[in-house]
Parts: structure tokens; C-alpha cells; sequence
């Protein structure tokens, strides 16, 4: 039977990330990725390396975190990040005070919020409303979430760090509350086989609640798709963020020839 210290299930960013992590530790690790690498929600989503600043007011913590990771992964992963930086911009329908909170909420989290001229912002981003009324810059970037993971996985399989695609964990078995083996599906062939294992991470993301009930724990998921729009040409050359509550549709990121 194959063996690893710790099995973690789920080839997102999550998982990737745990994998390198793990194996630069010298831990024994394999992922398991029921499909291909990134078949979930990493490959679905907006591509924003946040500054922080949609967090900053409603989330301070998430605000610190993001721009401590953003720092990171601009240097670790240099080649997955296209340095844009944003733009928080305000529109007259926005609420001032709202503004001011931001900039307070900004300086608490250490998060470099910049006021510019708006002359300067149009002229930078000529497709930017003139009805802006107030225009911050931050540092947002574009982050390519397919590199980032292959990355991970490339660093990892150099530290020891072992990679199952197309292989489903279908049962979790455990004897007096210590994880022993998992059960896997061949996605091609169909065919169940064992995994043993000492601990499991589970990495799952939407599916998470699935994953914990191979090992009949309860964990309530209420997955949500979302939605995303991409248009087929470059609007601006930076991202553009509404300068209030955080809401739907309000961001536009630049990747490549599109904008999403
Ligand atoms: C619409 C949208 C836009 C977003 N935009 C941004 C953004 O701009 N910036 C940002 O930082 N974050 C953004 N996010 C959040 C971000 O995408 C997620 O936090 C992140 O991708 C989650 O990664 P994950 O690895 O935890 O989950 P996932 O990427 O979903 O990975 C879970 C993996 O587990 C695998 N799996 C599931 N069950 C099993 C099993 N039984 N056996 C083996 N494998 C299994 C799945 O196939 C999947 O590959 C966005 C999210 C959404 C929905």
C-alpha cells in the first residue's frame, strides 16, 4: 500500500500551497486532486492579488493579512504577478464620509493608500470616468492563479512533495480518532484502492464539507458560484475598485488582452 505522513486533499490554491510548504519542511506528502490541478474555484475567479483595501473597513484583519501576503507572493512568486497597481476611486453618488473612514482604515492596517490628482488618473487611465471625484492608488496587482499553482507544485516535487491527479478521496478511516488510510477513486479506471496516511488536510474548498463526511464529520458548506463577467479587451491598464461599501460588480481587473 503507498504511504505518506500527511495526505492533503484538494488541488487548489489551498492545497498547493500547504503541499510546498509541507515538503520544504521535510514532511513526507502527497495531494490527492479528484481532476485536474486547479479544476475548482482557483480556476474561476477574479485574479485581484488584493492590496487590502476592499477589506480595510469591514474586515481589518483580512485587510492586514492581505497586504502582508501581497507582499509575499510579489516576491515569491514574481513571474505569476502582473504589478498593475489599483485604483480606489469615488464617484459623487458615494458617500464622503465612507471616504474617510477608508483612509483611516487603510492607515491602521499599514496599507499605502495614495491620494492622486484626478487630472493625473485620467490621464493615466483615459477610460476612467470623469466623474470621479477622489482617486487613491494602492498596490493591487493581476495574479495568474494557474502559474502560481504550478509553481507551487514544481517547488514542491524538487522538496520531496507528491502529486495524485484524477484520484477522488472517496472514504476517510480512522481508528480511535487517528486517521489511518483513505479510500480513492481512479477518476479513468474507476478502481478503488488505499492510501495510509498519519494526517489529513483537508483542502477541499467548496467540497470540504464533502471530504469531512468520508470521515462522517459534520461541516456545514454553503457553496456559492459567483459571478464573473470578462470582457474581450484591456478597459485600463490598473485595477479599478469603487471607493465604497464593498458590493457586487465593482471591481474591474486587468489580465492580459481582457478584463474580467
Ligand atoms: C467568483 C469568485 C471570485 C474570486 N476572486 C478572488 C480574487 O480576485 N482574489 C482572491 O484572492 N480570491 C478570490 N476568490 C476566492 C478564491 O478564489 C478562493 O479563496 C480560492 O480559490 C480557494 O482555493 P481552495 O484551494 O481553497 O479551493 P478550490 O480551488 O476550490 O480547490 C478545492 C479542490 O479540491 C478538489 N476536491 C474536492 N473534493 C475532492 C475529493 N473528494 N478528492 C480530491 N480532490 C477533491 C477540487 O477538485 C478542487 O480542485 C474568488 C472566489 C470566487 C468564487
Amino acid at each position: 500500500m503507498e504511504k505518506a505522513t500527511v495526505l492533503v486533499i484538494g488541488g487548489g490554491a489551498t492545497g498547493v500551497g500547504i503541499l510546498r510548504d509541507l515538503a520544504m519542511r521535510g514532511v513526507d506528502v502527497m495531494l490527492l486532486e479528484m481532476r485536474d490541478m486547479v479544476h475548482g474555484t482557483s480556476s474561476r475567479y477574479h485574479g485581484l492579488l488584493h492590496s487590502g483595501g476592499r477589506y480595510a473597513v469591514k474586515d481589518a484583519d483580512a485587510g492586514r493579512e492581505c497586504i502582508e501576503e501581497n507582499t509575499i507572493l510579489r516576491k515569491i512568486g514574481r513571474h505569476c504577478v502582473e504589478a498593475t497597481e489599483g485604483y480606489f476611486v469615488r464617484l459623487p453618488e458615494d458617500d464622503p464620509a465612507y471616504e474617510k473612514e477608508w483612509v483611516e482604515a487603510c492607515k491602521k492596517i499599514n496599507l499605502p493608500a495614495i491620494q492622486i490628482d484626478t487630472a493625473e488618473a485620467w490621464h493615466l487611465e483615459p477610460n476612467l470616468t470623469h466623474r470621479a471625484q477622489a482617486v487613491y492608488r494602492v498596490p493591487d496587482a493581476a495574479i495568474d492563479g494557474f502559474r502560481m499553482a504550478w509553481q507551487n507544485i514544481d517547488s514542491a516535487k524538487r522538496y520531496g512533495g507528491r502529486v495524485k491527479t484524477y484520484t477522488e478521496v472517496v472514504k476517510i478511516h480512522s481508528v480511535n480518532g487517528q486517521v489511518t488510510t483513505v479510500t480513492v477513486r481512479d477518476y479513468f479506471t474507476k478502481q478503488q484502492y488505499d492510501i495510509a496516511c498519519e494526517f489529513i488536510v483537508n483542502a477541499a474548498g467548496p467540497w470540504a464539507g464533502q471530504v469531512a463526511a468520508c470521515a462522517n464529520i459534520p461541516v456545514h458548506v454553503q457553496p456559492d458560484r459567483g459571478t464573473l463577467v470578462a470582457f474581450n479587451h484591456r478597459l485600463t491598464s490598473r485595477v479599478i475598485n469603487r471607493l465604497h461599501k464593498s458590493s457586487d460588480g465593482d471591481i474591474f481587473v486587468p489580465h492580459g488582452s481582457i478584463t474580467i
